[in-house]
């Protein structure tokens, strides 16, 4: 608990903005976290929480993409990833166009990168590729998911503190479109690789601007004690190395300052320090693009309330511009990468509850303990970074007043928590299914097999109609790597879970 308690940034963050339900008394706050307010009934699914096609059906069921949550679970089991196709393109296109609008306001082009890393598989790689997106990897394995996707190697960028050699290798045999330099051994190394097989390889250089931004604040140091990138005056000096080396063709400077970012301020201030190094640089050839990285906020809860990407995406444009004209100098184009923005709005999670049972929280105070069958290996964020969610009940509406309750896995481990307080009617009960939305991001990218536990399949949703995009994980799966394991005992059958 204390580690969690660890992710004070994140909850510094909160605003009592719900204005709805009973006010809680002074005693039961103790356990209640300041944002959280009880809701006069916790059967709403809020939006922009919840993906857009999510709504209550006859008997007050939810489906999801038009298909129930009760379709879900008999064809493809609980836990289970559900991702909403048309969810995921709507904010495909909403960043594009967000990007190409502001950055059209100023005569210079946007490309935008679907960072991969926030779910990568070849199905979503087609639908951000349908939808006008390039794509960013970092290792050789979303390298690989994105070439398999159909993703043309000229629109992936490749970042990473330590790609190896043979991924070096692998991303200029195929004509990778870019890779972000992030140290000078790197320069060395891609610089043999492209000589050896007679490219020119374009480069960005990553760079610690020291800005590093979260949600509604952001913090500008000189240093950053931080593994990636270069410093502002370490860029220079591997600019100028990479413009004396015949094999590499530097294109731009990169930042990415931090991530759930709420407005534009924090990358006003890293612009304002890219566009001096970049102005600087120029005087030793023109430099094609700024890329100004990702990391733009979603709503985990009904309290958060992040600027529309348009917004941000004018405040990012204009700063740039701005800062170019008082240094007279022509505005680069601009690439960004989205990653949380894209995805996370259109993944729900939904588990069965297994237990459920009252623990005296403190004197006098109670709180329900709601045990699904997942967990921290398929939701990683709360555990590791003291991210906060939601949940729903999906099988039923309950009328029954909400009880404070906290949505906890099957894990050994007591800080194996799903939702670590939230208001659900008082009358869950075994083999209700609960539904926790805003995991489309960092939830399949960060899942482990923690207690030899099989990871969830993902399913698509659209139109009413449901299909796997990632298979679930089976026992077999998960004793096939264990050397002790004869191949012949390994032959349970396909679909079986733990
Ligand atoms: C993680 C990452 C992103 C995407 O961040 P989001 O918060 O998902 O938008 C973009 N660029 C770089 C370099 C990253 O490491």
């Amino acid at each position: 608990m204390t580690l969690r308690r660890g992710g004070a940034v994140i909850r510094g963050r909160r605003v009592a903005a719900n204005p709805i339900g009973p006010p809680v008394s002074a005693s039961h706050s103790a356990l209640v976290p300041e944002w959280l307010v009880a809701p006069a009934e916790a059967n709403e699914l809020v939006a922009p929480v919840w993906p857009a096609s999510a709504r209550r059906v006859d008997g007050g069921s939810v489906e999801i993409g038009g298909v129930s949550v009760f379709d879900l679970r008999d064809r493809f089991g609980t836990p289970l990833y559900v991702l909403d196709e048309d969810e995921v393109r709507a904010h495909a296109r909403r960043a594009r166009a967000a990007f190409e609008s502001a950055a059209a306001r100023h005569g210079i082009r946007a490309r935008v990168y679907y960072a991969g890393k926030a779910f990568l598989s070849t199905e979503v790689v087609r639908w951000v590729i349908d939808e006008g997106l390039a794509v960013d990897v970092c290792t050789r394995g979303e390298l690989e998911v994105a070439l398999a996707g159909g993703a043309d190697p000229a629109r992936l960028g490749f970042h990473g503190n330590n790609k190896s050699v043979g991924e070096l290798e692998r991303a200029v045999e195929v004509g990778i479109g870019s890779v972000v330099v992030d140290s000078p051994i790197e320069i060395e190394r891609l610089a043999a690789i492209s000589d050896r097989r007679g490219v020119v390889q374009p480069v960005l250089v990553r760079v610690r601007t020291g800005v590093h931004a979260e949600t509604h604040a952001f913090l500008a140091t000189a240093h950053e004690d931080q593994k990636f990138g270069f410093s502002l005056e370490g860029a220079a000096d591997a600019v100028a190395r990479i413009r004396e080396l015949p094999s590499l063709r530097f294109v731009g400077l990169h930042a990415h300052i931090g991530s759930q970012i709420f407005d534009s301020s924090g990358f006003r201030e890293s612009a304002a320090r890219l566009v001096d190094l970049h102005a600087d640089l120029l005087a030793g050839g023109e430099i094609p693009v700024i890329n100004v990285g990702g990391g733009f906020g979603i709503s985990y809860t009904s309290v958060d309330d992040p600027r529309p990407i348009e917004e941000i995406a004018d405040g990012i444009l204009d700063a740039i511009a701005d800062e170019c004209a008082v240094r007279g100098i022509p505005m680069p184009d601009i690439a960004t990468e989205p990653g949380r923005i894209i995805v996370a709005q259109a993944g729900v999670t939904l588990y069965e509850v297994g237990t459920v049972k009252t623990v005296t929280a403190a004197e006098g105070l109670d709180r329900t303990y709601i045990s699904v069958d997942g967990g921290m290996s398929d939701n990683a964020r709360p555990a590791l970074y003291g991210a906060d969610f939601s949940a729903r009940i999906v099988s039923r509406t309950s009328h029954v007043a909400p009880a404070l309750s906290r949505v906890v896995g099957r894990h050994c481990e007591s800080g194996d928590i799903v939702v670590d307080a939230e208001y659900l009617p008082a009358d869950v009960t075994p083999g209700d299914l609960v539904g926790v939305p805003a995991t489309g991001a960092y939830c399949f990218s960060l899942a482990s097999n923690y207690n030899y536990t099989p990871r969830p399949p993902v399913v698509a949703v659209r139109g009413g109609e449901a299909r796997v995009i990632v298979r679930g994980e089976t026992v077999d799966d998960l004793l096939a790597r264990d050397a002790g394991v004869p191949a012949s005992d390994t032959d349970t059958p396909h679909g079986e879970t733990a």
